[in-house]
């Protein structure tokens, strides 16, 4: 078997993989970059639904979630949201800002892939697809690493392996293992910016509604997003509910605002006044897709005029559709999950370079690492600004 010699060993060619080898290499170290799966960076080309939103223009450290907060600043700082952008227009790669500062390439994720690529070449990185890696072993400074492809060795290994979510595309958990090996504290994983599902009665509201989709405000304790809302025959999707599944916990409720710009006592009170002949479910269509109506009349055993509901009952229904509360029995887990909350304890990283403190040479970057972005661009924003600061100390 061969025996190879590099300054750089990175395991994982994801997106903080691929921008970690393009800085290091740039700084003209022999970088070898190695992934398991037959194919690369699967998970960006199926980002933002094949168009990949690769940043965000308004990321700040409010949008991750860690157990430290502020372990993600120095890296968003050190490269930003614009440095990728500078990066983008270098390749003439066409974007847009499709909502909420979230920058999407107007033709394919592939340009970025292309774009990562070309930059690793450029570079002088060494990539090795269908590699994996037996064992590590550490000895006087040296990483010493049986693969699949042969013994490589090098001062500095960065493992770059991601989190557990879709496992179909090569998702392992062979970061945490390396954590584990080395003595790191892991932070529980779950899988987050992932769909919520419901057992009973109010299951079969979702089948029954599955592919309606409205705006609406989504809260769990203090925190509460407002974005798209989507039912589905397993329970409740669409970009509110992926971000609030990454804050909820299990065996509690979340309050569902169905109607974000209208108090709905009020405007039915306005609605009784103007005519109290009206159907309520046409009422309510005013304000909402008439299924949804329909189906919220049914469920709260309402028809018929509006004058002829009394008081009680037009408040239950208000405060059905302006604080519903649901409480889902769980998620869809990692198979459908955007990301994997939790891992790498920032604890034992050095926020500068992400390297282990009490382990020289050992760096942690991307997803595997305690920190998860929101739903908008900020995932990848961490991968490249994580991916970055560590090939500026490998
Ligand atoms: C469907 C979907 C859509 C998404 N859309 C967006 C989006 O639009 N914007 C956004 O910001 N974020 C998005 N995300 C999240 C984003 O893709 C991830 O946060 C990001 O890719 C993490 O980068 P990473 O390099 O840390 O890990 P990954 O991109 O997961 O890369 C890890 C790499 O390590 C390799 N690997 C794993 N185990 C081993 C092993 N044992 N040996 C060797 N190699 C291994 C894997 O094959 C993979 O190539 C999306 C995620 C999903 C699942």
């Amino acid at each position: 078997m061969s025996s190879m010699v590099y300054d750089v060993i990175i395991i994982g060619a994801g997106a903080a993989g691929l921008m970690c080898a393009i800085e290091a290499g740039k700084r003209g170290k022999k970088v070898w970059l190695i992934d398991h799966a037959k194919k690369l960076c699967e998970k960006i080309r199926i980002s933002g639904g094949g168009r990949c939103n690769f940043t965000n223009i308004h990321t700040s450290p409010e949008n991750f979630l860690s157990s430290n907060k502020h372990f993600c600043k120095y890296a968003l700082k050190a490269y930003t949201p614009n440095d990728f952008i500078t990066l983008i227009e270098k390749h003439k790669i066409a974007y847009h800002e499709k909502k909420l500062g979230q920058l999407f390439c107007d033709d394919s994720a592939q340009n970025i892939i292309d774009m990562l690529l070309a930059e690793c070449q450029a570079a002088g990185v060494i990539i090795s697809k269908e590699t994996g890696v037996d064992r590590i072993e550490y000895e006087a400074g040296i990483y010493h690493l049986q693969t699949t492809k042969g013994f490589a060795h090098a001062p500095s290994l960065v493992v770059a392996t991601g989190g557990l979510s879709i496992p179909k595309i090569g998702a392992t958990g062979f970061g945490y293992d390396v954590a584990k090996q080395f003595n790191l504290n892991i932070i529980e994983t779950r899988a987050g910016l992932v769909p919520l599902t419901f057992t009973d009665s109010l299951l079969e509201r979702c089948k029954e509604l599955s592919g309606l989709s409205v705006e609406a405000a989504v809260s769990y304790n203090k925190t509460s997003f407002s974005e798209g809302f989507l039912f589905t025959h397993r329970g409740l999707s669409g970009p509110s509910i992926l971000q609030i599944s990454s804050c909820w916990e299990q065996g509690n409720e979340i309050t569902i605002n169905l109607v974000n710009n209208v108090t709905v006592e009020t405007f039915l009170k306005e609605q009784k006044e103007e005519s109290s002949k009206q159907d309520i479910q046409n009422i309510l269509a005013k304000i909402m897709p008439k299924r949804l109506a329909v189906s919220i009349c049914e469920e709260q055993n309402l028809s018929g005029r509006i004058a002829e509901i009394g008081h009680k009952k037009l408040a239950e229904l208000a405060v059905r559709i302006n604080h519903w509360k649901a409480k889902p029995n769980g998620t869809e887990g990692y198979r459908t999950a955007e990301v994997t909350l939790g891992g790498v304890d920032t604890k034992a990283l050095d926020p500068q370079t992400m390297e282990v403190k009490a382990q020289k040479g050992l760096f942690f970057i991307g997803e595997v690492v305690d920190v998860t972005g929101h739903l908008g661009g900020f995932n990848f924003q961490w991968a490249w600004s994580s991916g970055y600061v560590a090939g500026q100390a490998v």
